[in-house]
């Protein structure tokens, strides 16, 4: 054994890995069809004006504008129909002064017409159409241009691909777009008690769980989980393990990161790189080091599932995030009364787990051991290192999962 002798302070712990991670630069053309959430690699200028004709915006009769001016229901204005112009046909018949063309909505609009009149303002009877309403120059049309300019900017770099951003590039022809590429992450197990799901469990052996939670949590944050087959707690497997993994871009590594002996992480990791620190003030979650190894980022976590799933919300995620060129997380919070007073122990950061119940946050944590600390709960809330005791009917901020 090899007690912690010291632990640096959460916050310490969270302002180091932001600062030594950063932002991925490989970039790939991806269809647009596959980009939903993907960052923009580059500026999308526009090649062409969109709309790329001036065109109705109402079902209605395009028109003169001046025509309309005295138009009324008491004296409606009479317009020859010249013409019947429909979406995706360019209009043959030039309009002029007396004269008009019906038109759908999104239909281009006729050489010599400005504005269009709406249906429900005009009645027709053969070719002669009833305007009761007037319309000033440009109404109820939708320039050419208007929307977007050629030569506009229409999505920037480092723009998250929102459906409406997609939906812009859409707008502009384009099929594919640049976009940074997903940071792949190894996902490493580690512990001789672990097997996979499926498998059937010798004594003494539980099924691994950190590889599912971690890899969610990855995929959910804008990166490419890839999970490693678990490790034994030998140097010979954890060497192998850690250099197989080294093809990705960061590492979240999880087990044997407290100072047992079997615990052998931090050995392997400091035989390839720099251990940045080792021992948060958490609650859960103290054993946990960050490390840098050929200049990636390495997580180590504990193993129990939930200091390891707690870790990853509140130390991992910020850090994929930035490396992902993703903005931070804006997760759901609810602010509610604590429905039982929560001890927490000095000079730690505690992240407990709360269910909402009849409108209060009620403690939900049982181990650090237990996934159901985690998914029986609605959310949790954070208590700063300051602070022994959160009194009951406090209102504390509830991080929604
Ligand atoms: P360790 O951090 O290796 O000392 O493990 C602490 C506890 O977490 C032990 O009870 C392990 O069996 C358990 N544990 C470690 N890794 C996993 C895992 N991937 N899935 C489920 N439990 C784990
Ligand atoms: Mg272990």
């Amino acid at each position: 054994m090899r007690p912690f002798t010291h632990t640096i302070p959460f916050d310490e712990a969270r302002a180091i890995i932001n600062g030594a991670v950063r932002p991925i630069d490989r970039q790939e053309r991806i269809a647009l069809g596959e980009a939903s959430g993907r960052v923009c690699a580059a500026d999308v200028v526009s090649p062409r004006d969109v709309p790329p004709f001036s065109r109705a915006a109402m079902d209605g009769y395009a028109v003169v504008a001046e025509d309309t001016t005295r138009a009324s229901r008491q004296s409606p204005t009479m317009l020859r129909l010249v013409e019947r112009v429909f979406t995706g046909h360019p209009p043959r018949v030039p309009v002029v002064s007396g004269m008009c063309s019906e038109i759908a909505t999104g239909a281009p609009l006729p050489h010599g017409t400005d504005a269009v009149v709406m249906v429900e303002d005009t009645q027709i009877d053969g070719d002669i159409v009833r305007i009761f309403a007037a319309v000033a120059a440009r109404q109820n049309v939708g320039a050419q241009g208007a929307d977007i300019r050629a030569g506009q900017t229409a999505i920037r770099k480092g723009d998250v691909l929102t459906p409406s951003r997609l939906g812009a590039v859409a707008a502009l022809g384009f099929t594919d777009v640049d976009v940074f590429v997903r940071p792949t992450v190894a996902v490493l197990s580690t512990g001789n008690e672990l097997r996979n799901p499926g498998q059937s469990l010798a004594p003494g052996q539980i099924y691994d769980i950190n590889t599912y939670t971690l890899s969610a949590i990855v995929r959910n944050h804008g990166c490419v989980p890839v999970p490693f087959a678990t490790a034994e707690d030998t140097h010979e497997a954890l060497d192998g393990a850690i250099d197989a993994c080294l093809t990705c871009d960061v590492l979240v590594l999880s087990g044997g990161s407290s100072v047992g002996e079997r615990d052998l992480i931090l050995d392997a990791i400091r035989r390839r790189g720099e251990v940045v620190f080792h021992g948060i003030a958490l609650k859960p979650g103290k054993p946990t080091a960050f490390a840098l190894v050929d200049g990636k980022p390495v997580f180590a976590m504990p193993g129990n599932p939930t200091s390891c799933l707690s870790n990853a919300y509140v130390l991992m995620v910020p850090a994929l995030r930035h490396i992902a060129r993703l903005p931070p997380h804006r997760a759901g919070v609810v602010s509610l009364p604590l429905g039982q007073p929560i001890v927490s122990p000095a000079g730690k950061h505690q992240v407990c787990t709360v269910c909402i119940v009849g409108g209060e946050a009620m403690p939900a944590f049982k181990s650090s051991g237990d996934i159901t600390s985690m998914s029986q709960a609605d959310g949790y809330i954070e208590i700063g290192a300051e602070t022994d005791i959160v009194a009951k009917g406090t209102t504390v901020l509830v991080t929604l999962f």
